[in-house]
């Protein structure tokens, strides 16, 4: 949609600036707009203070959150969306990562704490453009360049460098803005300061781009990527995805091969953490020759969804010269397959008189692995006679 058709069209909006006739668009949903991609967040501003927009935006009805009262940032959901409306900033004091902001009435200065001149323009509700950095012509040129001096503004904030490499890898820049690259390429090692999980959600947003290869590599080169993961594997990357393998940020970042040590830096979730574990695991684990016993037996111990990520890192690492087309069957394969679970629990151990303890475990563990090297198709009662056969386990004298 055109930036022109949602400001006259959007009737969500159009009600926001009824009681805030001030208020314009600003920064990515500009931009976006321009570029005629859809948009996912409407962020405003407007000089009024985060008091006033509440008092106006409540006593028009609209439901109000002070989301980010300290930044000036008010959340409004109007017609079940949500809106994110801050005041106008100036930067008082940075310190490299947070600012100190005071709130102004000048749209420039506000334009000018921004990042990049592309992300920097100003909508207003008549659909005038507001452009104080040439923004524009940076767009229509794809040309990513920083709002004044690159170095003292990655000074200010190291994360913008990070921001750099996903707008770069994002907008299909021709060529990277020289000025830029020489600020990051003295600067690079302010990224330690980041927090890891800043540098996660950065990093995971450029992996799954299309252009992640060329973007990673220049990263590399300027010396960003090894504060990150500091021995990527970036051939292998470039191979994953050239074999189609899905945007999914985990597998796009496992496929740089991180030490474990750099993935906990992230201060990733510990779902994310054990996928990562699983898929960077060094033991080959799927064969896409598999008969279906042995697939049972993977889906036994992992689900479908991680079995088939891993089956890309699989893939990718497979020198066996199976085609493209087995390893897809493969995975329809086991993404069709039900998946087995093992029918023996301990309460039905308990039944047979066996006393609760280590043993009990012991003969469930013994019990599920003979259970898993037949294939996983033994039902309860088969499951339940073996265990009852393992000698050696103390048992009962006689159930009460
Ligand atoms: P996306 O579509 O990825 O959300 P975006 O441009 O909307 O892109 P956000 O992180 O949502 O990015 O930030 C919104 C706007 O806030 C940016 O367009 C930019 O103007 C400004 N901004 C965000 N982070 C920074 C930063 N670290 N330094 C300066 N300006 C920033
Ligand atoms: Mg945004």
């Amino acid at each position: 949609m055109s930036l022109g058709q949602f400001v006259s069209h959007d009737t969500a909006l159009k009600k926001l600036w009824q009681h805030l006739p001030q208020a314009r668009l600003v920064g990515g949903c500009v931009r976006d707009l321009l570029l005629n991609l859809p948009v996912h967040d409407v962020d405003l501003a407007t000089p009024q203070s985060p008091e006033v927009v509440m008092q106006i935006l409540e006593a028009a009805g609209f439901k109000v959150y002070a989301t980010g009262l300290r930044h000036g940032t008010v959340t409004s959901v109007i017609d079940g969306r949500a809106f994110e409306i801050t005041t106008l900033r100036r930067d008082v004091t940075t310190d490299g990562r947070h600012a100190v902001v005071a709130w102004t009435d000048d749209w420039r200065e506000d334009a000018a704490r921004r990042d990049f001149t592309i992300n920097a323009m100003s909508c207003d509700r008549a659909g005038q453009v507001h452009d104080y950095f040439n923004g524009q012509a940076d767009l229509a040129a794809r040309q990513l360049r920083f709002v004044g001096d690159a170095e003292t503004r990655i000074r200010e904030d190291a994360l913008r460098i990070l921001r750099f490499f996903r707008f770069l890898a994002r907008f299909d820049v021709a060529k990277p803005d020289q000025a830029a690259l020489t600020a990051i390429r003295d600067l690079h090692a302010l990224i330690a300061r980041l927090s890891g999980e800043r540098i996660a959600a950065e990093i995971m947003r450029i992996v799954v781009l299309d252009r992640a290869p060329l973007v990673l590599s220049l990263m590399q080169e300027v010396g960003v990527l090894p504060h990150i993961v500091s021995h990527p594997n970036l051939r292998f990357f470039s191979h994953l995805l050239s074999l189609g393998a899905p945007a999914e940020p985990r597998l796009r970042l496992a496929a740089l091969y991180p030490p474990r040590e750099e993935v906990k830096r992230l201060r990733l979730s510990r779902e994310d953490t054990d996928l990562i574990d699983f898929l960077t695991a060094t033991q080959p684990l799927l064969d896409p020759a598999a008969d279906d016993a042995a697939l049972r037996r993977a889906l036994s111990e992992a689900p479908p969804d991680r079995l088939t990520l891993r089956s890309w890192m699989d893939q990718a690492a497979d020198r066996s010269g199976t085609s493209s087309e087995s390893w897809q069957k493969f995975r329809t394969r086991l993404n069709a397959m039900e998946t087995p679970t093992f029918p023996l629990q301990g309460r039905d151990l308990l039944d047979q008189g066996m006393s609760p303890g280590r043993s009990l475990g012991t003969v469930l563990k013994a019990t599920e692995d003979w259970w898993r090297a037949r294939g996983c198709v033994d039902g309860l009662s088969a499951c339940l006679s073996y265990a009852l056969t393992l000698r050696g386990f103390s048992r009962n004298s006689s159930p009460t």
